[in-house]
């Protein structure tokens, strides 16, 4: 059964399709098949000399940083790209930097200890009710910015079915876990077959309530999310998805239709941007990005500071600028375009929100309060 997109009113308008860029001689049905995608991904300095006038800096980060973590970009995500302009935000995202090679002492090999709290290998295991379940450590695009780089796109750390049945059997035996975060990698790297085998299971179970999954597909490879898939996933809801939009020229017409037929088949979505320095770290840039993705049916869940993670330092910004982007869009957007802003902290302490502050004094049962536009108003407690 073919999904329909109900929503194809004025709204549809707004998104400019990304198109093949200088894959135009393309047919149409390669260029929408995601194994087509998959295979045609931009691995080397020669691919990536046709999509864009690669930097002297770019060509040694390249030679440099590619035996640690790979470059792999999809064409469709690669037509994104500034083909002159090297800060453009998909190309920082998507092509080497030599900053990449900086690793600063405060950096740390796996920043929120997600191996510590690892009870079976694949699983991490840190709220008591929910856990975060690796099933693959392959993406369509690597991130530069990945906070997982030290296993993401390493082939030799990919979970074997052993891990996962090891995984699913760990689920399947702690009643206290009522939630189930599928992430990677990206989930969307595996076949169908495999990721219904993986929910079905976890769907099986009396005390799983919510399942999630992790997917950065609606970003960098749409197509992955075809009517087949779509109409697998449906048959185990409740689903929520989380995708990972960080800039609104991310925000295709090809992202809008497929964001159309999952919200239509019923999947809640939500994004989770991560502050990068140079891409996003800029309230009008973010209010845009949240504006674009509550058109797109997406609830702006989490802005992640930039972790700890090696090699991504360059990424950083101060905690300060999310403060001031929370600050710059509470009160002043719709509440619905406020995700919360939050330090995953080092060493496996989880989310921790940070927010401006409200409270201007607090003494007994008086409450001095401040608005967002910092008018003050007292609020007495019975
Ligand atoms: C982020 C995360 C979760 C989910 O956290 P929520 O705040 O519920 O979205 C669960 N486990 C781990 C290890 C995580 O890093
Ligand atoms: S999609 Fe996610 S896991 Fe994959 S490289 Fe990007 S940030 Fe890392």
């Amino acid at each position: 059964m073919a999904v329909q997109i109900i929503t194809v009113n004025k709204v549809r308008e707004r998104f400019q399709p990304a198109g093949k860029g200088v894959w135009s001689s393309v047919p149409d049905s390669d260029w929408h098949s995601w194994i087509w995608q998959q295979q045609q991904r931009i691995k080397s300095m020669e691919q990536l000399e046709k999509a864009i006038n690669v930097t002297p800096d770019e060509r040694l980060a390249f030679e440099k940083s590619n035996e640690m973590f790979h470059m792999g970009i999809t064409p469709y995500y690669a037509t994104l790209m500034d083909k002159d302009d090297p800060n453009c935000p998909v190309r920082q995202q998507s092509v080497p930097k030599t900053s990449e090679l900086t690793i600063l002492a405060t950096d740390l090999e796996d920043p929120l200890a997600e191996e510590r709290d690892m009870p079976v290998p694949g699983v991490t295991h840190r709220y008591p009710d929910r856990v975060l379940f690796y099933t693959t450590h392959n993406c369509p695009v690597y991130c530069r910015h990945c906070t997982r780089k030290r296993k993401v796109s390493d082939p030799g750390s990919a979970a074997q079915l052993a891990q996962l049945e090891n995984g699913l059997k760990y689920i399947e035996g702690n009643k206290a876990i009522r939630d189930v975060i599928i992430s990677g990698g990206d989930p969307l790297s595996l076949g169908d077959d495999r990721l219904e085998w993986i929910i079905s299971r976890l769907r099986a179970c009396d005390h799983i309530e919510i399942i999630r999954l992790g997917s950065r597909n609606l970003v960098t490879l749409p197509f992955r999310i075809t009517d087949a898939f779509i109409n697998m996933l449906r048959k185990y809801h409740p689903i929520h998805i989380n995708t990972h939009f960080n800039h609104p020229k991310e925000c295709t017409r090809e992202a809008f239709d497929t964001a159309a037929k999952l919200a239509d088949a019923g999947f809640t979505l939500g994004n989770q941007a991560v502050l990068l320095k140079g891409v996003n770290d800029d309230p009008a840039i973010m209010k845009e990005l949240m504006h674009r993705l509550m058109l797109m049916r997406i609830r702006p869940y989490y802005i992640y500071q930039c972790d700890l993670s090696q090699g991504i330092s360059h990424f950083r910004t101060p905690i300060e600028k999310g403060i001031e982007i929370i600050e710059a869009l509470r009160g002043h957007t719709s509440g619905l375009c406020v995700p919360h802003f939050v330090v995953d902290a080092p060493g496996g302490g989880g989310k921790i929100p940070i927010m401006p502050n409200y409270v201007v004094k607090h003494e007994g049962k008086q409450w001095t309060l401040r608005n967002y536009a910092k008018k003050q108003y007292t609020y007495y407690e019975p």
